[in-house]
């Protein structure tokens, strides 16, 4: 169906949808297995936007078409053991020699990294820096001597989608491998900025995808279930708990399609899509929450899908930036906007 090139250009051989057409369509991958969207996620998201946005033509021409069709799998491959939300404070360093550049370190909790055959790494290469002004966006072949892989992480949930440590041991990459070329040294932090707005919609997306699920779900049970002589449904503590999860998810999807919206017509929507972040995977979080409680001890077997929507939802207000960055974010934005 092409949905790992959702976001890629027609050029490239992916679909390349607007950010309004590609919530249309996390809307609906979000009502089937978190995993599944996983698993195109990263292709989709910052493993292909910085490359479009920032990469060089000769990047945009050996990997684009590959992650368009899947045939290539990246990751995104910023966190570590000692750099989660601060992000900008890693310390895998990517060291100068001749032309090339030798990178040591461990990334962690990196989805798709045991499929992945191309890995974008964040690393320093300013020597005494502390901050992300010296950190470098590098391509890096999944098959380049020196990487190695930690075992399969243990999730709570999205089980179907893998995550591991990646380990870099002296992994020499050519300069050319920087995102964007060598001039673009110490600057991969502002292409990862540049890209972040799109992953944000997109997984806000997700949730409410996952969310209408969830209420489908509920209400089809409490319409089913009979207790005291009539349907669940009749109830009116039921009928909060569905009213309440129905107005929430409206609400998540009209933010949403209108930053969209906004994005497409040109807009920075750094303040907006935060907001939608935070706003839609909390939403979800409660959806699924008024799920299980409506679905009462069904709804903490694993026979029905809500107790794992339930484990899976939680992930979305941790990574992408947690509901804490966000609020930081959108707080930052007003007090700069005000002066
Ligand atoms: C399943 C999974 C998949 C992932 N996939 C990837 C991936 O592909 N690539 C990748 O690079 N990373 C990935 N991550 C990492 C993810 O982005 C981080 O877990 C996330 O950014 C949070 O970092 P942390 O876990 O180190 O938590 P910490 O940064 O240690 O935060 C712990 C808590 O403190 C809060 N906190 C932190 N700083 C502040 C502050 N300034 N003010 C207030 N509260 C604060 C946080 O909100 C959180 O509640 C993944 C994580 C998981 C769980």
């Amino acid at each position: 169906m092409g949905l790992f090139g959702m976001s890629i250009p027609q050029e490239y051989g992916g679909l390349g949808l607007t950010m309004t057409e590609e919530v249309k369509a996390a809307f609906v991958l979000g009502q089937a297995s978190p995993a599944f969207r996983s698993l195109i996620g990263t292709n989709n998201g910052i493993g292909s936007q910085g490359i479009i946005i920032d990469g060089t033509a000769e990047q945009r021409e050996r990997y684009l078409p590959r992650l368009a069709t899947g045939e290539l799998i990246s990751s995104f491959a910023l966190t570590e053991p000692d750099a989660g939300s601060d992000a900008g404070s890693l310390s895998t360093s990517a060291k100068r020699d001749g032309d090339h550049y030798v990178i040591n370190g461990t990334k962690r909790f990196i989805t798709n990294a045991p499929h992945a055959g191309l890995f974008t790494v964040f690393a320093r290469t300013k020597p005494g820096s502390t901050n992300s002004s010296g950190v470098t966006a590098f391509l890096v072949d999944g098959d380049t001597a020196g990487i190695t892989f930690g075992a399969r992480d243990r999730k709570m949930g999205q089980r179907g989608t893998h995550t591991c440590d990646v380990i870099f041991q002296d992994v020499r990459v050519h300069e050319s491998a920087i995102i964007g070329g060598p001039d673009r040294e110490n600057q991969g932090f502002r292409t990862a900025m540049k890209v972040l707005d799109r992953g944000r919609l997109h997984i806000s997306a997700v949730c409410v995808g996952a969310a209408e699920r969830l209420i489908r779900d509920s209400l089809s049970y409490a319409m089913e279930r009979r207790q005291f002589g009539e349907a669940l449904a009749e109830k009116q503590l039921i009928q909060a708990m569905l009213a309440d999860s129905k107005a929430e998810a409206f609400a998540a999807r009209c933010m949403i399609e209108e930053t969209a919206r906004r994005r497409d017509s040109g807009q920075d929507v750094s303040t907006e899509a935060a907001c939608c972040k935070m706003y839609a995977s909390e939403m979800v979080g409660r959806v699924a929450d008024r799920a299980v409680q409506i679905h009462g001890g069904a709804g903490y077997m694993s026979e029905y899908s809500v107790e794992r929507f339930y484990r899976d939802v939680r992930l979305f207000r941790i990574y992408e930036g947690t509901t804490q960055i966000q609020q930081l974010i959108i707080a930052r934005n007003m007090i700069r906007d005000a002066a």
